[in-house]
């Protein structure tokens, strides 16, 4: 254990797979009390288990980001389990199809803006409300170099995580004289679901992206999940409205 969250109580979405079960271990490793929230249920309770058995106070709830009513109640749960909230880690995600713009169907586009943009509409309302009752917080949204950047056959994600950044810098511009913090992170090619899924029905997917990324590899979750836990932290105090890209050099070329 070290302390760069400690005493901080964190709710991560889409804490059940990839990137968002990444950041369970890393911010209960830095002393988090965190809850972990998505929609797997079995996979939930097994992290759980697995943080505690390691020594960290962890709870889960089951929580579809784009019900607005799941999202207010898992920020009731936190705050009812732990007494306040003082970061969330708006992570829930979904990659949708990679499939040329005019081909793609609306359903794709739907789903894809649904979870990733509506989830974090969701998500962060009650995350500030809780934030403004308790004196502040941190909140950190997980957009992509897909927010900052464009990249092949991903329109609807495209448009989704560039609405992630606005998201993050309207929020935090708002509420910057309030004590909350709110920043993104924006991953490349990183090891989860998602991109197994891509690089599963795209062969050569990975190869060309990391052929296009200057360290050369897809990145391990828990990479992103230590920066994300870096600007929840009071180490940062300055830093709001930010996006930091965390990409092994993707966007810098
Ligand atoms: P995973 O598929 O491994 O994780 C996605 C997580 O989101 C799962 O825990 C899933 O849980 C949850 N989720 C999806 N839909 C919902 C929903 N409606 N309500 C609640 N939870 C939901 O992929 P990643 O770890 O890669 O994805 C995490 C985030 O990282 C996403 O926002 C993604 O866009 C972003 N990202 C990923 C990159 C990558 O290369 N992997 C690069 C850039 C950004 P469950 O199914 O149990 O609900």
């Amino acid at each position: 254990m070290s302390d760069l969250l400690s005493g901080k109580v964190v709710l991560i979405t889409g804490a059940s797979s990839g990137i968002g079960a990444a950041a369970a271990r890393v911010f209960s490793q830095e002393g988090a009390r965190v809850v972990l929230a998505a929609r797997r249920e079995d996979r939930l309770t097994e992290l759980v288990d697995e943080l505690k058995a390691a020594g960290g106070e962890a709870a889960h709830v089951v929580c579809d980001v784009t019900v607005a009513a799941d999202a207010v109640r898992a920020v009731d749960f936190t705050v009812s389990t732990y007494g306040r909230l003082d970061g969330a880690f708006n992570n829930a995600g979904v990659g949708g199809d990679r499939t040329p713009l005019h081909l793609m169907g609306d359903d794709v586009y739907d789903a894809v803006m649904d979870t990733n943009v509506r989830g974090v509409w969701n998500c962060i309302r009650p995350e500030i409300a809780a934030m403004l009752a308790h004196g502040g917080g941190a909140i950190v949204n997980n957009s992509s170099v897909g927010g900052l950047v464009a990249i092949p056959a991903a329109s609807a994600y495209i448009a989704a995580k560039h609405a992630v950044v606005g998201l993050t810098r309207a929020a935090a511009d708002e509420y910057a004289g309030q004590g909350i913090r709110v920043n993104a992170v924006a991953p490349g090619t990183t090891r989860s679901e998602i991109t197994a899924d891509w690089f599963g029905r795209n062969p050569g997917l990975e190869e060309m992206v990391n052929s296009r990324t200057p360290q050369g590899r897809t990145a391990e979750p828990e990479e992103i999940a230590s920066a994300a836990a870096w600007l929840l932290s009071d180490r940062c105090p300055f830093l709001t409205g930010t996006v930091l890209p965390v990409d092994g050099g993707f966007i810098n070329q």
